[in-house]
């Protein structure tokens, strides 16, 4: 059944859709408070052993299990139908479905429910835009995302009253559709360094902008735009700026890749006149919102990779049961089942990883007082407190779907090369996920470049995680269910640890240009951070997960998968931390950790056990 405003009034269905209200949040945040301890701090996963608790999709609240389960019935139904014609760049199309999901309230999720939106949680915000992703339309996504992300929440977080009575309730139920102008030819990753400029003219009633700007999404068809340029060529700020504003002349369509079914254009300023009222913010507080706002865009786009992981996943399991080569289903040769059990692995540990991510954020941003006047400031602060998990977020999901359509098309032969068949276009249209909202080189930046900020402000205790691993030795390996994989996890996290003090002690803040190494730092994060997720989440079943032969396959092979990319980082990091810059003489210490990271068991007989599974329930079973 899809929910509708219509239903709202009364009875059960309005009980699940009620958006909470301040009054709410403020209540749930007492209750939280007493209840639990504060979230620990950005990065500290790194330091802390296993056990932690996380949040997982498991605790989802009944209302966000309902608001999922009426979209993926409505994306599965109301969209993936339309699949194909979205990918044809039908504008028309494409606003119409995202007017009848703004019926349902889903694009208002993130905007205050006093602007006409639901100002829901950022879990909920995740779980949508993945369900809404098991349609399969990504083009699509890509608009939606664009829409309720970047293009609407620098004038939820950053706006003034005035700007959000007048623009919000319109972007809610997408009667106007807003894009996001930060990129120009001279500033992509290096984002600041913008040549746009804005000047007050002379009456002081307008700002008159000028510059080119390119690949907006959703610029083709975007009726209010947050575009960026520097007052005077100085101070970096945020302007909205409408669709027919006298001096924006809107640029063709970019013939793109992938994503054909979205739109990308260039935006041509000359002395574009904004009102003066228009300015988002302060002058100056452009560079604040173009970065914080990325944070949300990022943990988002991994939640929409993650609904894509689980739709190949699917699908490539269907069709491997079925397609027979030399004599039986081609799912039963090794060779395929080593890809999908591969691919279960990694949508689980994205999975973990995702809600534990959100989870974070969502009890930071509960303890707050939504009343108070700088509210907004401080949420923006808890978002960058997770600036380390919302670049994981990103990098670990968008890698993840990129690998799994890879397989989806290895799985297919020849049909995943076709058009007549859902892979070429699924494979086309997740390759952007790694180069826009920060390219993954510049999200494994910040994922390093903020463990190296905070160990050196003494914010993350680093350097006394290290001194532990050396005195401490050896970590006991717990018996039992999961005593394997806790144990494991544990040493290839204090060996992590290691590094990453050795390599901050060594380079100070020269770390950001020694990227090689800076980067094998950041995937041990990713890595670890996936994998820890994955098996405190299945730590946390209990019995139900201890008594399931699906479930004890998945947890060792997820830990064999990080254990592979420990090795293979170790030893490309061995001979450079043994080099004489470094000097550092554990060798023979880290060697002897390293070597205690085999696997005492047969990770064939898992990739066999997990895809039985995989095959008697016929799709991706763990959420
Ligand atoms: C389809 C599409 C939609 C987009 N939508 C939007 C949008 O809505 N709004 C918007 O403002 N922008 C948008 N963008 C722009 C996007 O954010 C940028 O393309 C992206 O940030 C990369 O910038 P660039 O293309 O200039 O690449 P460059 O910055 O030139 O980077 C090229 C390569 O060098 C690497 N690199 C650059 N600097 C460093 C460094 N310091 N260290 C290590 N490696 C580095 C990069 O990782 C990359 O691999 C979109 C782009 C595309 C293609």
């Amino acid at each position: 059944m899809v929910l509708t405003k219509e239903k709202r009034p009364g009875g059960a269905v309005d009980d699940v859709r009620r958006p909470k209200t301040p009054s709410d949040s403020k209540t749930d945040a007492a209750a939280k408070s007493v209840a639990s301890p504060p979230p620990s701090p950005g990065g500290m996963f790194l330091l802390t052993p296993v056990e932690e608790e996380v949040f997982c999709r498991e605790r989802f609240s009944e209302e966000q299990l309902e608001i999922e389960r009426m979209v993926r019935e409505f994306a599965v139904d109301r969209i993936a139908p339309h699949r194909d014609e979205l990918e044809t760049h039908n504008g028309e199309l494409t606003r119409r479905v995202m007017r009848e999901v703004g019926e349902l309230g889903l694009t208002g999720i993130d905007i205050p429910e006093r602007y006409g939106g639901m100002g829901l949680d950022k879990t909920t915000s995740a779980l949508v835009v993945e369900a809404l992703t098991l349609s399969g339309a990504s083009s699509w996504i890509v608009t939606f995302s664009g829409h309720t992300g970047i293009g609407t929440l620098p004038l939820v977080f950053f706006g003034n009253e005035e700007q959000k009575k007048k623009y919000l309730p319109k972007l809610a139920t997408v009667e106007s559709l807003s894009a996001y102008s930060l990129s120009e030819a001279e500033a992509g990753s290096d984002a600041l360094n913008l040549g746009a400029t804005a000047h007050l003219s002379d009456d002081g009633s307008s700002w008159l902008l000028n510059g080119n700007k390119i690949y907006v999404t959703n610029g083709g068809w975007a009726d209010l735009f947050t575009i960026f340029a520097k007052i005077d060529g100085k101070k970096m700020s945020a302007f909205l700026v409408e669709r027919g504003t006298e001096g924006l002349t809107i640029g063709p369509e970019e013939h793109k890749l992938g994503i054909k079914g979205s739109s990308t254009v260039s935006l041509f300023l000359e002395n574009a006149k904004v009102p003066v009222e228009n300015l988002l913010g302060e002058p100056g507080d452009g560079g604040s919102i173009a970065l914080n706002i990325l944070n949300i865009g990022r943990f988002k786009l991994g939640a929409a990779d993650l609904g894509g992981c689980k739709w190949v996943t699917d699908l490539a399991t269907q069709y491997a049961l079925e397609r027979k080569q030399f004599g039986q289903p081609i799912a039963f040769f090794e060779a395929n089942r080593k890809k999908l059990a591969e691919m279960v692995v990694w949508t689980y540990a994205l999975d973990s990883a995702i809600y534990r991510t959100v989870g974070l954020i969502d009890r930071r941003i509960a303890a707050l007082d939504p009343d108070a006047p700088d509210y907004n400031r401080k949420a923006m602060a808890a978002l960058e407190e997770y600036a380390i998990e919302a670049s994981i977020a990103k990098v670990l999901g968008s890698e993840s779907m990129f690998r799994v359509t890879d397989h989806g098309i290895q799985i297919y032969g020849g049909n995943g090369f076709s058009e007549e068949y859902p892979m070429a276009a699924a494979f086309r249209n997740t390759r952007i996920d790694r180069i826009f909202e920060g390219t993954n080189e510049i999200n494994r930046m910040v994922i390093y470049g903020y463990f190296l900020k905070k160990a050196l402000m003494e914010e993350l205790p680093l350097r006394d995680a290290a001194k532990t691993w050396l005195e401490g030795g050896a970590s006991d390996v717990p018996e039992g269910f999961l005593g394997w994989e806790l144990g494991a996890l544990d040493t290839a996290r204090r060996l992590s640890v290691k590094l990453f003090h050795e390599a901050i002690s060594h380079h100070g803040q020269d770390l950001r240009n020694a990227q090689v190494v800076g980067e094998d730092l950041a995937d041990l994060a990713i890595g670890y951070f996936g994998a820890s997720s994955a098996i405190n989440r299945i730590r946390q079943l209990g019995d139900k997960a201890a008594q399931d032969t699906g479930y004890q396959s998945l947890a060792r092979l997820v830990v064999a998968d990080f254990l592979e990319e420990v090795w293979r980082i170790y030893y490309r990091l061995r001979p450079v931390l043994l080099s004489d810059g470094y000097g550092l003489s554990l060798a023979a210490d880290l060697d002897r950790e390293i070597e205690r990271l085999h696997l005492p068991f047969d990770p064939v007989a898992d990739i066999h056990h997990l895809t039985n599974d995989l095959f008697h329930h016929q799709h991706y079973r763990f959420g």
